[in-house]
């Protein structure tokens, strides 16, 4: 048994992404003493931009949905305390927030929920009767997300069970929508990595409404933002020790006890909040600690897909900065989406350089020659495929706007980087696919059956930032219980 006397720590959190610090500042402003771990060098984790040739690319931060005042995501930032160090311009001034190409036809996604139905009547006039049930579903969604529901509700009702079961791709086939409103609607599912005929109604419209009710980009860098959350930490008294990662829980007859690091430092704590894929903490548990049924539950997960991005520098002055998002997406005769490609041109941090991203699936199948290798030691030829791809990438957006003046291509990355850098499983994006097809085993991932400890980060309950950081709040109301939680968030 480890003593827990002389612990001058309560809680310890694996994992310094947007999950774990915003878990570590709710616990640290409820009276915990709190420790977060972090194997990378720096904190933030997909949050986390990086510079090359001296310009920041942001890595899983394009733009961010509800930050209006009074809305979810601006709400529980004003809990944490982050807000003002976060500076951020509200997108969608000329209409758009997002522009979807399709083969035949374009759709602009506006702000606000009665604008896009708008849009979508424009769209699709003959299929009012459609439009009408999936918008008065997603208002529904967009009016539980605005109560916290999930958080507050004593016996909440934010998941109907039809909107959980059934996914938005049958509801629309039971329909009859067209495939060009499937297409449309399909873009938010598939963004998110899961295809429509398998995405519950619930988290397609959450993450959708949480962008239609405002979108922001952040005006400061990742690297930035991630500062803000992690000297938040430190600033309620916190601990942040990165560059040495989590190889071990420690627990003793079902209970945790703490946890190891590389390095060879044991941690105690009587709580420990795995922010972090869950397929990641149970490689961490001792042989025993679990059941082989949760083991056999985790472990069979499917995550969502893996995603390839790259970064180019453009002369600003022919290139300006768009105050959208460009979606290209490729849809079959049904509507089902195939493939989308992502383009972000904004205002570089160097004067007369303008940033294009550009963020497209990275199947599998490309790039397994490397699966087996580490960051750094995967030879020429992988830089060689990076750079032909991202050729091609250039290539279609010129297509689209024209020849590039001032090219110049500043970095590529594969879900390869991904899975190296935060050790997210295979590479995938969004964490655990939360698809229809494994809600129960998907289900209450927040909870393990080891005492103290806890899951946190993007798999729990939704991904993305504003599902990320709503999963923290839930994570700690499970860890306090429903009273005190009530009694100490007030959002
Ligand atoms: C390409 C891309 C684009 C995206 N774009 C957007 C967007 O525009 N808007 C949006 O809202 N969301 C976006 N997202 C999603 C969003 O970035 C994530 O949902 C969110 O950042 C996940 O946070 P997290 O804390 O769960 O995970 P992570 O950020 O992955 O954090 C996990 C942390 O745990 C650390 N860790 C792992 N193992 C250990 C260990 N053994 N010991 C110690 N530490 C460990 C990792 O290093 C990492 O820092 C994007 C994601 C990607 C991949």
């Amino acid at each position: 048994m480890i003593s827990h006397k002389d612990n001058p720590t309560d809680v310890l959190v694996i994992g310094s992404g947007v999950g774990g610090l915003t878990a570590a500042i709710i616990l640290l402003k409820t009276g915990c003493r709190v420790t977060v771990v972090e194997k990378n060098p720096l904190p933030g984790g997909l949050m986390r931009s990086y510079q090359r040739d001296g310009i920041d690319c942001p890595v899983g931060v394009h733009y961010l949905g509800a930050l209006a005042k009074g809305q979810p995501l601006r709400r529980m930032f004003d809990y944490l305390g982050v807000t003002s160090r976060i500076p951020v311009e509200r997108m969608g001034s000329n209409g758009v927030i997002d522009r979807y190409i399709f083969n035949d036809f374009i759709f602009d996604l506006p702000e606000g929920i009665s604008a896009f139905a708008a849009n979508l009547l424009r769209a699709f006039p003959e299929e009012r009767l459609q439009i009408d049930v999936i918008v008065k579903n997603l208002k529904y969604t967009s009016a539980k997300m605005d109560d916290f529901d999930i958080l507050f509700a004593q016996n909440h009702d934010f998941v109907s069970l039809v909107e959980y079961i059934e996914s938005l791709g049958s509801l629309m086939t039971n329909l009859h929508c067209s495939a060009g409103l499937r297409s449309v609607l399909g873009m938010t599912s598939t963004w998110i990595g899961i295809p429509l005929d398998e995405c519950p109604i619930y988290y397609h419209h959450m993450a959708l409404a949480s962008y239609l009710s405002s979108s922001w980009r952040l005006t400061c860098s990742g690297a930035d933002m991630a500062d803000a959350f992690a000297s938040r930490v430190k600033n309620l008294g916190g601990t942040l020790m990165v560059g040495d990662p989590v190889e071990r829980v420690l627990i003793d007859k079902r209970v945790v006890e703490g946890v190891a690091l590389k390095s060879g430092r044991v941690l105690k704590a009587k709580r420990v909040v795995g922010a972090i894929h869950p397929k990641i903490l149970l490689g961490m548990l001792p042989e025993g600690a679990v059941k082989p049924a949760y083991i056999k539950r985790i472990s069979n997960l499917e995550d969502t897909p893996g995603s390839f991005s790259a970064h180019f520098a453009v002369d600003a002055e022919p290139h300006q900065e768009l105050s959208y998002n460009v979606y290209r997406v490729f849809t079959d005769g049904r509507g089902t989406i195939s493939d989308v490609v992502f383009y972000q041109l904004r205002k570089s941090n160097l004067p007369g350089i303008n940033l294009l991203s550009i963020i497209t699936p990275s199947p599998s199948a490309e790039w397994n020659r490397w699966e087996h290798t580490r960051s750094n030691r995967r030879g020429d030829d992988y830089r060689v495929a990076k750079q032909q791809k991202a050729d091609r990438l250039i290539r279609e957006a010129a297509e689209i706007v024209g020849p590039f003046k001032g090219l110049k291509m500043l970095d590529a990355s594969t879900h390869l980087t991904l899975r190296d850098w935060v050790n997210t499983p295979g590479g995938s994006a969004y964490g655990v696919l939360r698809s229809t097809k494994q809600l129960t085993s998907a289900a209450m991932l927040n909870r393990t059956s080891v005492e103290g400890l806890f899951l946190a980060g993007q798999s729990v309950l939704a991904p993305g930032i504003f599902g990320t950081v709503l999963g923290s709040f839930y994570t700690v109301k499970q860890m306090m219980g429903h009273k005190k939680f009530l009694e100490e968030v007030v959002l």
